[in-house]
């Protein structure tokens, strides 16, 4: 007997016979004496259909306080209908919006960070033998405003209200049998990892892989809830994040998975002086717009001159481009340029820490390819590139074969 955290995603409960096939997986899990919270995302689709129907309202910019009263109904949908497939089979359920049980947030509205969780209505409902059923992505200010938790937020309401309840797990069901060595979608060979370290499981998360958002992995790290990853629709024993294990670390992998990235834009400022205070005066500016800047990379300077680029998310770029422009001249620029058809690759593995020669191992297999590198960065453990968009699924591809990921190790 257990008392788990169980977390559906969109196309998990996308269509009535779905959320029922939930609700069957649910009432088996009570059967077997496992104590339930189970956690909802809106049906597939639903949330895009949300937000395209924001835009058409107000085209230029979205109130985000009324787009996350729009967006929360998504969930508000599915805790209901799944509360009634689960009373159809006759257990005891009760859905709650995320202010109704009272997920607590800061007020900044499409990306609230959670900051407390009642645990006493819940757990009275629990102790009743009810399954509790919570809508993801979203909770409540203190002053009682509706907030939402960012994209792929649901998997974070999971592990809140694991780590807040004390559960023995936070299991995420989605569509694919768990974390693989890289999007199955786009390399059909990739191998399902039975662990993963919360360390590699973040990289890869922030590194683009949308298998679970980067926030529910922090959390989990942070709070130390046993996080796993499964398929609703087959059974199995998915993919377990677990603590770093320095013993296990010497056998691992060099390389645990390939992550990718294709919402980034490349901008280059060039010919601006070579000067203290030049990276500042242009990102600065950048940062104030409340724009993220991702991979950034200055040029050795060359006759007092230098170039600087660097990479934001694709829907920023013309903003950005627009704002340089209309700044080149104070920053005495000699050309602003950029390109929106690009992607970020990058390898993963606690095990480059302890060996050498990964990074060209990884050039190699790109250039044997064909595959031109636009940037380049790194850190202890990963590696990431730039690369034109076309050539994304031949450079996943060549980067699993070249560190064989799709050949079971010895640790799998
Ligand atoms: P949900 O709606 O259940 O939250 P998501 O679409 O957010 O599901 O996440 C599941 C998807 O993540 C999979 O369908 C898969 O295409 C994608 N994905 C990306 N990288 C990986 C990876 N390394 N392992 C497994 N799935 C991945
Ligand atoms: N429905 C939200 C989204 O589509 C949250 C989630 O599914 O986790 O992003
Ligand atoms: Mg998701």
């Amino acid at each position: 007997m257990a008392f788990l955290v169980k977390k559906f995603g969109g196309t998990s409960v996308g269509t009535v016979e779905r959320i029922k096939h939930v609700a069957k997986l649910l009432v088996a899990a009570k059967q077997s004496g496992d104590d339930v919270v189970v956690v909802v995302s809106a049906m597939s689709g639903e949330t895009n259909r949300l937000v395209a129907l924001a835009r058409e309202m107000m085209p230029a910019v979205v109130d985000v306080r009324e787009l996350d009263v729009l967006l929360s109904t998504g969930e508000q949908v599915t805790i209901a209908l799944l509360a009634m497939a689960l009373k159809e089979l006759g257990v005891e359920a009760r859905s709650y919006t995320g202010s109704q049980v009272r997920i607590l947030t800061d007020s900044s509205h499409s990306k609230a960070r959670i900051i407390n969780i009642d645990k006493a209505p819940i757990m009275n409902d629990i102790e009743q033998g009810h399954i509790v059923v919570v809508a993801g992505f979203q909770g409540v200010d203190e002053r009682g405003n509706i907030t939402t938790l960012g994209r792929g937020g649901s998997d974070t309401s999971a592990v809140a209200l694991a780590a807040a309840l004390g559960c023995d797990e936070c299991q995420i069901y989605t569509d694919v049998d768990g974390v693989y060595t890289t999007d199955p979608r786009v390399e059909s060979r990739a191998r399902r990892l039975e662990k993963i370290t919360f360390e590699e499981m973040l990289e890869m998360a922030s590194l683009g892989s949308k298998v679970l958002q980067i926030r529910a992995v922090e959390f989990a790290g942070k709070y130390n809830v046993p996080l796993r990853v499964l398929s609703s629709f087959e059974p199995g024993d998915g993919t377990l994040i677990t603590l770093d294990d320095e013993e296990n670390q010497m056998e691992q992998a060099l390389v645990s998975g390939i992550a990718f990235n294709r919402d980034e834009a490349q901008i280059t400022v060039a010919g601006v002086a070579d000067k203290p205070g030049i990276a500042y005066s242009i990102l600065g500016p950048i940062a104030d717009l409340n724009i993220e800047v991702d991979v950034i990379l200055q040029n050795i300077g060359e006759n007092g001159l230098t170039d600087f680029t660097f990479t934001v998310h694709r829907d920023e770029y013309g903003r950005v481009i627009e704002f340089l422009k209309s700044r080149q001249d104070e920053l005495g620029a000699e050309l602003i340029h950029g390109n929106d058809r690009i992607v970020k690759l990058s390898i993963v593995g606690v095990g480059m820490r302890s060996h050498a020669g990964i990074a060209s191992r990884m050039f190699k297999a790109l250039a044997d390819n064909g595959i031109n590198l636009r940037m380049i960065t790194t850190s202890e453990i990963k590696i990431s590139v730039v690369i034109d968009e076309n050539f994304l699924e031949l450079g996943v591809r060549s980067l699993h074969e070249e560190f064989e990921l799709a050949e079971p190790t010895q640790t799998s």
